[in-house]
């Protein structure tokens, strides 16, 4: 079906309109790498990844993995490829800490080649200037890159992150600071030692800072250290009016261990032993109305900060309800709901993403019905005879392009294109409807997920002595059930079951 073939004699013998792709993902984080997987698992064929940098992301240390992150993995056929590697921390429900580069490279290897294009910055989303008749009729969307390519294609997912130029163009606010700072290590143990710790995560809270430190495989333990903005020298430096971010890893190590000064050794060791390419420093944002600063100084305020973020919360329409689809757009993962890193969660419920928008667009783009309901057979048939057709003559069109002169090329692919957009523009309709189901499914635990990491965080953010030695004394020993902050972990959004037309039609 897809029309990837027509551009094989070279940009000279071609028209300049670009081919157009049936899915074009923006980002090759693990929320692109898992989408593309999952539509190629589905069957659906002229995808492309457009990623900004040079190759898959390096940094970042681990992320943790919970039941809901092993079914996705799982159902793409890759947990297998990770679980022999590293540890599970809690027993019964299942809890990795995954390397990001392996568990990226474990994503990306199966995609077929020439799928994710790296050097590839998007920098615009646009309708074909000047589109008439079917193109324009059909809605396809124009991406630009930051070297002029275009990209044309008939659904573009943003997988573009925090930062994303996607959820942009769909009138999202910008991602918004919460006030605190996270400092990551991964520390591997020096000649084929073993760190020896047990497999379990364990959680130091002390006021305003915490940490949490966990084994990945038996020579290597992750860390991460969150602390208060505000009690930053990078935010001192800010108000003296001198430099705002510290990206020097040797001042990032000093930094953590300024802030663990007097805690036990066997925890502060990890810190001091983890080798600065193994740190990283981060702003932690995530996409509410409310902005929520931990106060230092008042009692009450602190009290209050919590309960304050939820008004504001429920106040305030939350900015990342949904996305416009007028042109089949939509946004996956972070470039939708990036949240705070307090559950972490938000790896997990992108790859829920991932599958879910993936199963919609298959289902769409084939003409499936719903499993259970009656389809009109002769649709389907109908349908069915289109493809065979066009896809026999995306097949002919490239045969016949080899061997005959370049105004026959133009023509044959001309209207190859048309034929194209015109089964697209019968599709359209159905892949709108697909997006805006999945957003209303994910809409609800993305946005429950997105609350309870952020008043976690900003409940274990609290600094004021009086206000820590209530939470550490009272309220966690009286309230806090791990069910209900980790209930969200144990979520399943189903597989990825790949129907055809005469399938569904059955
Ligand atoms: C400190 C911290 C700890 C975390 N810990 C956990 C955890 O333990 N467990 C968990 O599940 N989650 C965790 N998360 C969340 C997790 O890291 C993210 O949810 C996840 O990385 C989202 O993946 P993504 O692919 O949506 O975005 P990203 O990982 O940001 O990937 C986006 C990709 O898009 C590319 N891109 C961006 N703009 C463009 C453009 N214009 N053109 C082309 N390419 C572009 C980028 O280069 C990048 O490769 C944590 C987050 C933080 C900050």
């Amino acid at each position: 079906m897809g029309v990837e073939g027509i551009i094989a004699d070279g940009p000279e013998a071609l028209p300049k309109l670009p081919p157009v792709h049936n899915v074009l993902i923006v980002g090759a984080g693990l929320t692109g790498l898992a989408t593309a997987l999952a539509l190629h698992r589905l069957g659906v064929d002229a995808v492309v990844v457009l990623e900004q940098s040079k190759s898959l992301r390096n940094e970042g240390a681990a992320l943790t993995l919970f039941p809901n992150a092993w079914r996705v993995l799982d159902a793409l056929g890759v947990a297998d490829v990770l679980r022999p590697h590293f540890i599970n921390i809690m027993g019964p429900h299942e809890m990795r800490q995954v390397e990001r580069k392996q568990l990226l490279a474990a994503l990306y290897n199966p995609i077929p080649k020439g799928v994710v294009r790296f050097n590839s910055r998007v920098t615009a989303v646009r309708k074909p200037a000047g589109a008439a008749g079917p193109q324009a009729a059909a809605g396809v969307t124009q991406v630009e890159l930051e070297d002029g390519t275009i990209y044309s294609t008939k659904v573009l997912l943003g997988c573009d992150g925090g930062g994303s130029v996607i959820a942009k163009w769909a009138g999202l606010t910008k991602p918004q600071p919460v006030g605190q700072i996270v400092i990551r290590g991964l520390c591997k143990c020096e000649q084929g030692a073993l760190h020896n710790l047990e497999p379990v995560y364990q959680h130091v809270i002390g006021k305003g800072v915490r940490l949490g430190l966990t084994p990945v495989t038996h020579d290597k333990v992750y860390w991460f250290l969150v602390f208060n903005a505000s009690s930053s020298p990078s935010a001192q430096a800010a108000r003296s009016g001198t430099t705002q971010y510290i990206t020097d890893p040797l001042q990032i190590r000093e930094e953590a261990l300024q802030h663990t000064k007097g805690w036990p050794q066997d925890v502060v060791k990890w810190i001091e032993k983890t080798p600065i390419e193994g740190l990283n420093r981060g702003i932690i944002r995530d996409r509410c109305t409310w902005s929520v600063t931990p106060t230092r100084h008042s009692v009450l305020m602190s009290m209050m900060t919590p309960a304050a973020a939820a008004l504001r919360f429920f106040w305030n329409k939350p900015a990342a309800a949904t996305v416009p689809l007028s042109n089949a757009i939509t946004l996956v993962g972070d470039a939708w709901h990036p949240m705070t890193p307090n559950l972490a969660q938000g790896g997990c419920i992108a790859l829920e993403d991932s599958i879910t928008v993936a199963r919609k667009l298959h289902q769409a783009l084939n003409n499936i019905k719903k499993p259970n309901k009656k389809n009109n057979k002769n649709n389907v048939k109908q349908l069915h005879k289109t493809i065979t057709t066009l896809s026999h003559s995306a097949t002919t069109t490239l045969t016949t392009t080899t061997t005959t002169n370049s105004s026959c090329m133009k023509s044959n692919y001309k209207l190859n294109l048309e034929e194209e957009e015109l089964l697209w523009a019968e599709q359209m309709p159905r892949v709108i409807a697909a997006l805006a189901e999945y957003q209303r499914e994910r809409r609800f635990r993305t946005f429950v997920v997105t609350v309870k990491s952020h008043l976690f965080g900003s409940f274990l953010g609290w600094d004021s002595s009086l206000v820590c030695f209530l939470r550490d004394k009272v309220i966690l020993p009286l309230t806090f059930r791990a069910s209900a902050v980790f209930g969200v972990t144990t979520y399943d959004c189903g597989q990825l079951v790949r129907f055809d037309n005469t399938q569904s039609s059955a």
